[in-house]
């Protein structure tokens, strides 16, 4: 019999988020089941929740950057206890057996990855539910471990924000003599200056807001631009090995393009709605390249988790309560989290 949990959804792409009731399945023999703690906000949950994307199905409970205390796993799981921190992050499931998940890139499953919300549930039917709720069951595959030095608070982020950065940046040899751009300072972004420095690169933030300038170098940037002065873009053109863009609206990236030199990549993350146009000149000269990336695989995931539990690596966070849900989206779209918002589980009764 599965069991009744509480939960935050949007009903329609107009409707704000409120209190709902889900099911969630009762743990089979793989799975461990957790109550959730704490929850990430990420700017793809309000994508999804307006449907701003146009993939939704409703209702939906998002949220995707998980953290929870273990309180039953079934008789076949081997690395999780009752009592157990552990974290779920974008994906519950996929084939494991296609050639992406037997490269670890379960994300890109040809037989269609299950993500944490809006995916098909095989278990219960309808959709899958995000972690805007009390409880979830996982698949110990898909479950991940969260280094014991990491506040659960704020290691949430990284089972988002933190592995959509890091991927890409290892991807493209960020590291000692590169140069690093990290465009747009939310949730994404603050984590991708702080891996950019942890890896070695010359990090350099560019912004639109002038009042981040500080807090970029306290988060790790050696230089922080400010995207709307011409001039101090073109002082920076054509120089950069690597920028990772995270920008979740429109923009113009034939702007960064310029900015990057021989062979320089750069890797979008961010998901504007719309497409982008692309000058095919700035592509073409100097022999550029225009990358994507999505998440990362699980066990990349649990080795970035390991890499900030020894660096010492964590999001800085907001924490709300989760009736604040609505006004924390209406601060996101104008660019005022500083960093992330964590939506405290234990505010939703
Ligand atoms: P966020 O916290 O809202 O940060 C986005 C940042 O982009 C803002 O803080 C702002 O930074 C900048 N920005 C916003 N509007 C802009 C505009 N019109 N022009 C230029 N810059 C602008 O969002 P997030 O949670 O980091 O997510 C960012 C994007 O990544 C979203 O589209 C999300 O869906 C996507 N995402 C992708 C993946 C993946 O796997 N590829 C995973 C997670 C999220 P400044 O104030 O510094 O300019
Ligand atoms: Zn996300
Ligand atoms: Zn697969």
């Amino acid at each position: 019999m599965p069991s009744k949990a509480a939960a935050y959804a949007a009903q329609s792409a107009t409707s704000p988020l409120a209190r709902f009731t889900i099911d969630r399945r009762d743990p089979g023999p793989t799975d461990v089941a957790m109550e959730i703690l704490y929850c990430g906000v990420c700017h793809s949950d309000l994508h999804f929740a307006r449907n701003e994307w146009g993939i939704t199905q409703f209702p939906v409970v998002p949220g995707h950057e998980i953290v929870g205390r273990v309180t039953r796993v079934g008789s076949g799981v081997k690395g999780f206890r009752a009592g157990d921190v552990a974290a779920v992050g974008c994906l519950v499931d996929s084939c494991r057996a296609c050639e992406c998940c037997t490269r670890n890139l379960e994300q890109f499953c040809q037989k269609g990855a299950i993500f944490t919300y809006g995916g098909q549930d095989a278990h219960l039917g309808g959709t899958t539910h995000g972690g805007y709720s009390k409880s979830i069951v996982v698949d110990e595959r898909f479950t991940l471990r969260v280094p014991k030095n990491l506040d659960p608070a704020a290691a949430a982020p990284l089972l988002c924000a933190g592995i959509t950065t890091y991927s890409p940046l290892r991807q493209w040899g960020a590291g000692k003599g590169k140069k690093v751009g990290v465009v747009g300072l939310g949730g994404l972004g603050h984590m991708g200056v702080k891996f950019a420095r942890a890896f070695g690169a010359h990090t350099v933030l560019l912004t639109t807001s002038p009042s981040k300038a500080e807090d970029g170098k306290r988060l790790g940037a050696d230089e922080v631009i400010i995207s709307k002065d011409a001039a101090q873009m073109g002082r920076h053109a054509g120089s950069f090995d690597v920028i990772l863009d995270t920008v979740s609206a429109d923009h113009d990236i034939n702007a960064l393009l310029g900015l990057l030199r021989l062979d320089g990549t750069l890797s979008l993350v961010g998901v504007p709605p719309a497409p982008m146009s692309v000058g095919a000149f700035g592509l073409i000269m100097p022999r550029k390249k225009i990358a994507g990336s999505l998440i990362g695989g699980l066990a990349e995931t649990q080795e970035m988790l390991d890499f900030c539990g020894k660096h010492g690596i964590a999001s800085d966070i907001e924490k709300i309560a989760m009736d604040q849900i609505n006004t924390a989206y209406e601060r996101m779209l104008r660019s005022d989290v500083r960093y992330r918002f964590v939506i405290d589980m234990a505010t939703l009764v």
